[in-house]
């Protein structure tokens, strides 16, 4: 548990969080981008609607399916996932380029998805698993957002209830009992990879 650091073996500056949802993941990232302006954050597409507050091209690319269909198709997408009814994917291009620029790069992105990328870069990112204190307070923060219709949430549960089980296959499991401790040890991994 915790920053101890299996970066300094990897070769790329590729770092993957994942974890179920509302574990705090897209928290996390909102506060790094603030934070650490010089880690590059990749902006995935997503066919789900617009969530209060939410800027097209920040924290997502919003597109219909037809677009998202379009992109499989040409192969622009490193992985692509549907998580609760809705596809989400990962332009290829841009990461691409910052990796062979040699710089920081992070996705966040769920755990099919984080399979996907294991599969193309092997060893060769960075994969950390972000976990809630307790599974109470994962279902708290699932049903609490008020964001989304209870069969959604219920889906929500169902796969993360699968998702915690995964935390294994990860180099790193970081809990997430503060957003300042995570984002510091987030920052401290990143800068550790070579
Ligand atoms: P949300 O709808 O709450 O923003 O995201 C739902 C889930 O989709 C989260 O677990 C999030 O990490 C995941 N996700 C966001 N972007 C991507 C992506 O590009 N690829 C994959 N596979 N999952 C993503």
């Amino acid at each position: 548990k915790g920053a101890r650091l299996p970066a300094e073996r990897k070769n790329s500056r590729l770092t993957v969080l994942s974890g179920p949802s509302g574990v705090g993941k897209s928290t996390v990232v909102a506060e790094l981008r603030r934070r650490s302006p010089e880690i590059w954050i990749s902006v995935s597409v997503t066919t789900r609607r617009p969530r209060p507050g939410e800027v097209n091209g920040r924290e997502y690319h919003f597109v219909n399916d037809a677009e998202f269909d379009r992109m499989v198709g040409a192969g622009e997408l490193l992985e692509w996932a549907e998580f609760a009814g809705n596809k989400y994917g990962t332009p290829a291009e841009p990461v691409r380029q910052r990796l062979d620029a040699g710089l920081p790069t992070l996705l966040e992105i769920d755990l099919t998805g984080s399979r996907q990328v294991r599969e193309v870069m092997k060893d060769d990112a960075l994969f950390v698993f972000l976990e809630p204190p307790s599974w109470a307070e994962l279902v708290r923060r699932l049903t609490g957002r008020g964001t989304e219709p209870a069969d959604v949430v219920e889906r929500r549960l169902a796969v993360a209830r699968e998702e915690l089980a995964a935390a294994g296959e990860f180099d790193v499991t970081l809990v997430n009992t503060s957003i300042d401790e995570v984002c510091r040890q987030m920052v401290t991994l990143i800068n550790s990879l070579p």
